[in-house]
């Protein structure tokens, strides 16, 4: 590790934790606890890559040059809470569980049909993070953030243009979030986070190394029969299991029998081998349905891989 001026510590060769538990390292990698450390991250590289909980990524397996920045440190995890307005701002490098579970406790309700996620608050107010239950969206006040030329910006939600698993903050390094969150009795919002957490686990290959739902779910061009109708988005995972891929594997990669939008991976596994997986599957459901998948999954690499 080398500091460099005012403290703000480089880590070199660093390991970058994602959910997937494979893929390569980081050449230098920064835990900044405040926004003028922050700065100085981008003083040393403008392309930086903000890592949050992992969860949506898979690092290639030579690794990044890019400088790799997480905020899962004191100075950028704090959760204050307004009981009396139910405005609620946190910190971005905050687990959203803890954020769902303070929250619940407060008795101000949102978060709760999040439960079972695995995020950052940075990495959901990018990715939109959802389910069936309702999105990140929903309760979004505001967004802070940073640009690449170091000025500070705060986005209401009106503006971010929030759409299905996406928003227009990708380019931004997230620092906070402010929610409108609504009063509730605690023991109901408990009760609610249970049954997300109880359907996911029922659902999804939770007890297995992923990075949740590879791709997003399409909107189809055409009626499909047994799909569905033309405009209608519909389930990627539907379509992958009736292209006949579960179970399909690569290496220590394998597309989940129990949820066919996972890919889950052995200790083995190398990045390369859920790329690969990821090429086939795409094929598949392209030659059975004409429907091209995109991904949800971020992939870190210096290949140029279609989304
Ligand atoms: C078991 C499992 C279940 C899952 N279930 C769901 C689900 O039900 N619904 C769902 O939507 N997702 C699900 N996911 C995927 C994942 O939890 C979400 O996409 C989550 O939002 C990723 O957040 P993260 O902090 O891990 O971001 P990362 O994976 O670390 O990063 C994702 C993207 O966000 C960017 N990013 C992260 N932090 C910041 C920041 N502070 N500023 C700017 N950019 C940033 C990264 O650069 C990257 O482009 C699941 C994943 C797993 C492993």
């Amino acid at each position: 590790m080398t500091p460099s001026a005012n403290e703000l510590v480089i880590e070199h060769n660093a390991a970058i934790d994602t959910w997937f538990h494979i893929g390569g390292r980081a050449q230098r990698l920064a835990r900044p606890e405040s926004t003028e450390e922050l700065l100085q991250c981008l003083s040393l590289d403008d392309r930086l890559l903000m890592l949050g909980e992992g969860a949506n990524l898979l690092v290639d397996d030579d690794g990044v040059k890019n400088l790799v920045v997480s905020l899962q440190t004191d100075g950028f995890c704090a959760i204050e809470i307004d009981d009396a307005t139910g405005i609620v701002r946190t910190g971005a490098g905050a687990a959203l569980p803890r954020v769902i579970a303070q929250t619940v406790n407060a008795g101000l309700g949102g978060l709760e049909v999040l439960a079972g996620i695995p995020a950052t608050i940075g990495g959901a107010a990018v990715m939109n993070a959802g389910g069936s239950f309702g999105s990140f969206a929903d309760h979004v006040l505001q967004v802070e953030a940073i640009d690449r030329l170091g000025r500070t910006h705060t986005i209401a939600r009106r503006d971010i243009d929030y759409d299905y698993r996406q928003s227009l903050l990708n380019h931004l390094l997230i620092t906070a979030v402010v929610f409108q969150l609504d009063h509730a009795d605690p023991e109901e919002l408990k009760n609610e986070r249970t049954k997300c957490m109880e359907y996911k686990a029922k659902t999804q290959p939770m007890s297995e190394k992923s990075a949740g739902c590879v791709f997003k779910n399409p909107v189809l061009v055409e009626d499909l029969d047994g799909i569905g109708r033309h405009g209608e988005r519909v389930s990627a995972g539907l379509l992958i299991d009736r292209a006949g891929c579960k179970g399909m594997s690569v290496g220590g990669a394998e597309v989940s029998h129990i949820h066919a939008n996972f890919i889950t991976t052995k200790p083995d596994a190398a990045a390369s081998s859920v790329i690969d997986l990821i090429e086939r599957v795409q094929q598949r459901v392209l030659d059975a349905f004409g429907v091209a998948l995109h991904r949800e999954l971020v992939i870190w690499t210096e290949r140029e891989i279609p989304r």
